[in-house]
């Protein structure tokens, strides 16, 4: 958690130059909090028969917005090439899209430019979104790269992450919060963002997903509105109209974190001991699968048997319906518990 918060809103793509000077006076009017006008105008779409963006003949508009209503603007790069035209715009901000962070080489490209204009460009801030596969080091890699171009304002954005595990998710990407939570213990003073809009994919979603970032002290939120989201070229499905967002902005409640009290060290002492009973229980249970993987190699029995994990697995899931439990999550966990099991009887 930083000082500052970040808040950037405006539409998934820029369409018209009407449609961005209206979403964003209407921003402007409604809104109460600072905040930085997003419009993509280079879509990495996955179709190629998909609407691919304005392309850089929609960055006069952004400059209008800038100029005329004094609103920061930022858009997505994926090239060299892109970040130059940005740079060459005036523009205060970019951000580096979730397909384009997984390629060391892109970002490398785009480090490198922004770089060689450090001092005379008006970039005030590189906005990083995660990779679209969980993978931390891939995300914490392109920071690094930009850091050492000596790029210094770098701000994270947790846009959620491709779901792999269970296809059913009602995320359009899996938040899986545990991985931008260990970015901000590896990176204490980087601002952490998040972007609820392609986490949901849904509007009905945006709002809830909006709080929960603030209850896990994001610094700030990227949310994607349009001034009829159901003819946007682009993301219909996840946009708000500039009333909706301005009160979901409005009704987020942030907190004041206070580092500790008495209660909450009590409750953290008795979380200590449960972690340690958790411990005690999956070490025991670790000794058992290592026996039944003996006895399973004296009398020549397969390793894996599926139809027992499965069994075992239902029974959990209903377990974790019937106590209003996230069932993705106790998947997640009772999968990494078998797997540590498989290891410890494959390892002999
Ligand atoms: C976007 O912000 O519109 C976008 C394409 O996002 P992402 O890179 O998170 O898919
Ligand atoms: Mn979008």
């Amino acid at each position: 958690m930083t000082e500052q918060r970040y808040y950037i809103f405006g539409p998934c793509a820029a369409e018209s130059e009407d449609q961005v000077m209206q979403t964003a006076k209407q921003l402007k009017t409604g809104l109460s909090v600072p905040f930085i006008f997003r419009a993509g105008i280079w879509k990495p779409r996955t179709n190629p028969q998909s609407f691919q963006g304005i392309g850089e003949a929609a960055l006069p508009w952004l400059q209008r917005v800038q100029n005329e209503l004094g609103i920061s603007c930022i858009t997505e790069v994926a090239t060299a090439e892109h970040t130059q035209r940005c740079i060459d715009a005036g523009l205060h901000y970019i951000w580096i899209g979730a397909r384009t962070v997984t390629n060391p080489f892109m970002v490398q490209e785009i480090a490198d430019t922004i770089a060689v204009h450090r001092h005379k460009s008006t970039l005030k801030g590189i906005f990083v979104k995660n990779p679209v596969s969980a993978d931390l080091p891939l995300w914490t890699g392109a920071i690094e790269r930009l850091r050492k171009s000596g790029i210094e304002n770098i701000i994270a954005i947790h846009r959620g992450f491709t779901p792999t595990v269970d296809h059913s998710s009602q995320y359009r990407n899996s938040p899986i919060w545990s991985i931008p939570i260990e970015l901000r213990r590896l990176y204490p003073a980087m601002p952490v963002i998040c972007d609820p809009s392609h986490i949901g994919g849904k509007r009905e979603l945006v709002a809830t997903i909006a709080q929960q970032a603030a209850d896990l002290a994001f610094d700030g939120l990227m949310i994607e509105c349009h001034p009829t989201p159901e003819t946007a070229l682009s993301d219909a499905q996840q946009q708000l109209t500039p009333e909706e967002l301005i009160k979901t902005v409005n009704a987020i409640q942030w907190h004041e974190f206070q580092e500790t009290d008495q209660r909450l060290q009590e409750l953290r002492r008795q979380i200590d001991e449960t972690d340690e009973q958790i411990w005690q229980l999956i070490l025991s249970r670790m000794q058992i699968a290592k026996q039944i993987g003996e006895h399973k190699q004296a009398h020549n029995l397969p390793i894996l048997q599926t139809a027992r994990y499965d069994e075992i697995l239902q029974k959990r899931l209903e377990w974790a319906e019937e106590n209003g439990i996230d069932s993705e999550t106790v998947k997640q966990i009772m999968d990494a518990i078998h797997e540590a099991a498989i290891g410890q009887q494959i390892k002999r």
